[in-house]
C-alpha cells in the first residue's frame, strides 16, 4: 500500500503530465485520498462562480456560431488526448475516489467513447419537416444551442459524469461551467487542463469551459444564475430536492441524475453463474458507491438458501485492499462517514428482524482509509432502511413466491434508476421490462455498467434526467418550430378566416 507521500508524489506528477501548473496559488480546496484518509495538499484557486459563468455567457455568443461540426472536432481532439493520458487520469481517479485500477481506466475509456459519440452527433443535430396543412408553405423544427450548460458532478464517478456532458453540451454549441464534487479535484483539474489544451491547439474562442472547485455554496451560486440556462446535476437525492426547485423558481431548465436503490430478481429458471457473477460485480464494485450498485436482491423462495450460500462465499472471497494492485476487486470507502452510515443501515436492519450473513466488518489493509467487507443481508420485508440508498456495499435478500409480487417489490420504492433480472424464460423477461418502473432495465445483466451509447438515467426519486447516448443531446438544445411561408398569400391554420 503507497504512503500518503508516496500518494502525493504520484498526483502531483500526474498532474504536471496533464498539464496542470501545480506551483499556482491556492485556494481554500486540500485534495485527500480515502486510501490513507489523510490530506494530499491545498489545490490550485479557481476563478469565481460569478466569474466563471461572465466568461461561459461571453464565449458563448461566439461558440454557438461555430459550425457543429467544426465544434465536432474539439470534441475529437479531447477525446485524442484522453486516449493519450488515460493512465494518468486514471491514476487519480484511485487516489481522489479509491476505485481499482480496471475500474478507473474503465471510467477514462467511457470519456472516450462519449467523445467518439459526440463527434458523430455534431454531424447529426437533426430536426424534422413535417407537411403542413397550408399550401404554399413549409413547417420545420430546428434545434439551437442552448446557452450556458452548468455541471455538477458527485465523487464516485469524477471524470466520465463530466465528459457526458461536457462533450455532448460543446457538440450542441454550449459552453460550460462545471463544480465538481468537493472529493475530487485533481481529478477536475486534470480534465479541464486537457480540454484546455485541445481548445488552445485548436483556437476555439476563449472560456467555452469554466472549472469552479467548491462545495455546496459554490453549487448553489452556479443554480440560481439566470445565465445558466441548463444545470445538469448528479449526486443524491437530497441534493436534488434543493437544486430542482430552485432551477424551476427561475424557469431555467434542469437534468437530475440522483440516487438509486437498484433491484435485481432471480427467477427459477436463471442461469445460475451467470447471475452469480454479475450480482457479485453490481453489489460490491466500486464498493457499493456507485448510483447504479445493486441494493435489493429478489430471490424466488425455491431458490432463496441456494442464491445466499453463492453469494455469500463470493463475497468472502472478494480481495480487498490496495486498489493500485493487480487483483484486488474492492477498494475503500470514500470516507469514514460512509463507513458509519453502513454500520448504522447493517444495524438497523438487525433491529428490524434482518440477518447479516457475512460482511459488513472493518478490514484493516495496513493503512488508514476506510475499508469495511461487502455485506449480505437477509431480510424478512422490504422495508425502513431497505428502502433507502445506503452508499456503501450492502446487499439485501428478499424472497418471492410468484412473479406479480417480485415487481411490485422491485417497483415499491421512491428511487427508480436501474434493474436487472435473470431468467432463460422469455414471458417473464418480457414482462419485467414492460412494468419495471426504472430508467434503465436489464435481462441477464447486472444493474451496474451502462454503456454510453444508451441514454442513461432514471425515474422517481432518480430525477428523471437522460444523459449520455441516444437522444439524450436534446436537453442541451433548443428547438424552434418555423412555418415559412412561399405561397405568396395569406392562409390561417384550421381554416380561420380573418381577411381585412
Ligand atoms: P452529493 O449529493 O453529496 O453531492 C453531489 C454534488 O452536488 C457535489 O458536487 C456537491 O458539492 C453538490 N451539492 C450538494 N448539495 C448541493 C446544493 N444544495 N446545491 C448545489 N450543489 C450541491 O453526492 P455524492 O456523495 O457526491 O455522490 C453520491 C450520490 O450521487 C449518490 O446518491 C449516487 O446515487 C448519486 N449519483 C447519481 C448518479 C446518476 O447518474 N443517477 C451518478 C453518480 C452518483
Amino acid at each position: 500500500m503507497k504512503t500518503n507521500a508516496e500518494l502525493i508524489d504520484l498526483a502531483r506528477s500526474a498532474l504536471r503530465d496533464l498539464g496542470v501548473d501545480t506551483d499556482a496559488p491556492t485556494g481554500h480546496l486540500i485534495a485527500r485520498s480515502p486510501l490513507t484518509g489523510e490530506d494530499l495538499f491545498p489545490v490550485p484557486a479557481t476563478p469565481s462562480m460569478r466569474d466563471a459563468i461572465t466568461k461561459a455567457d461571453a464565449a458563448f455568443d461566439e461558440w454557438r456560431n461555430v459550425p457543429a461540426p467544426v465544434r465536432g472536432a474539439l470534441v475529437k481532439r479531447l477525446g485524442e488526448l484522453l486516449g493519450e493520458h488515460k493512465q494518468t487520469l486514471a491514476t487519480l481517479v484511485t487516489i481522489e475516489v479509491g476505485k481499482i485500477t480496471s475500474e478507473a481506466l474503465g471510467e477514462v475509456q467511457e470519456m472516450i467513447d462519449i467523445c467518439d459519440f459526440a463527434v458523430g452527433l455534431s454531424r447529426q443535430l437533426y430536426g424534422k419537416t413535417m407537411p403542413s396543412e397550408r399550401p404554399g408553405h413549409r413547417l420545420q423544427e430546428v434545434w439551437h444551442p442552448l446557452g450556458v450548460v452548468g455541471v455538477i458532478s458527485a465523487f464516485n464517478f469524477p471524470v466520465a459524469v463530466w465528459s457526458w456532458n461536457t462533450a455532448v453540451a460543446l457538440a450542441c454549441g454550449d459552453t460550460v461551467v462545471w463544480k465538481p464534487s468537493e472529493l475530487t479535484p485533481l481529478c477536475a483539474l486534470g480534465c479541464a487542463a486537457l480540454l484546455e489544451r485541445a481548445a488552445r491547439e485548436l483556437g476555439a474562442p476563449e472560456g467555452i469551459h469554466q472549472l469552479v472547485l467548491g462545495g455546496r455554496d459554490a453549487g448553489a451560486a452556479l443554480v440560481d444564475d439566470p445565465r445558466v440556462a441548463l444545470v445538469s446535476a448528479t449526486g443524491s437525492t437530497r441534493m436534488g430536492r434543493e437544486v430542482g426547485p430552485r432551477v424551476a423558481a427561475r424557469f431555467g431548465r434542469s437534468l437530475l441524475e440522483l440516487g438509486g436503490n437498484n433491484a435485481t430478481i432471480v427467477t427459477p429458471s436463471a442461469d445460475m453463474s451467470v447471475a452469480i457473477n454479475s450480482i457479485v460485480f453490481a453489489a460490491a464494485g466500486t464498493a457499493g458507491q456507485r448510483c447504479t450498485s445493486n441494493r435489493r436482491l429478489i430471490v424466488h423462495r425455491y431458490l432463496a438458501d441456494d442464491v445466499v450460500s453463492k453469494l455469500a462465499a463470493a463475497f468472502d472471497r472478494l480481495p480487498i485492499g490496495d486498489p493500485f494492485e493487480q487483483g484486488t476487486l474492492v477498494g475503500p470507502l470514500v470516507s469514514e462517514a460512509s463507513y458509519e452510515a453502513m454500520q448504522a443501515a447493517l444495524k438497523a436492519a438487525s433491529e428490524a428482524g434482518g440477518e447479516v450473513i457475512c460482511g459488513g466488518e472493518r478490514v484493516d489493509v495496513g493503512a488508514g482509509g476506510h475499508w469495511a467487507r461487502p455485506a449480505l443481508v437477509r431480510v424478512p420485508e422490504q422495508s425502513g432502511v431497505v428502502l433507502e440508498e445506503t452508499f456503501a456495499p450492502i446487499l439485501y435478500v428478499l424472497s418471492y413466491d410468484d412473479l406479480d409480487e417480485a415487481i411490485a417489490m422491485h417497483n415499491g420504492v421512491v428511487q427508480g434508476l436501474s434493474a436487472g433480472i435473470f431468467t432463460n424464460d422469455h414471458a417473464e423477461a418480457e414482462r419485467f421490462l414492460a412494468e419495471a418502473d426504472t430508467g434503465i432495465a436489464n435481462v441477464n445483466v447486472g444493474t451496474s455498467g451502462a454503456e454510453i451509447g444508451g441514454a442513461f438515467g432514471g425515474e422517481k426519486a432518480t430525477g428523471g434526467g437522460r444523459e449520455s447516448g441516444s437522444d439524450a443531446w436534446r436537453s442541451y438544445m433548443r428547438r424552434a418550430t418555423n412555418t415559412i411561408n412561399y405561397s405568396g398569400s395569406v392562409a390561417l391554420a384550421q381554416g380561420v378566416d380573418f381577411s381585412v
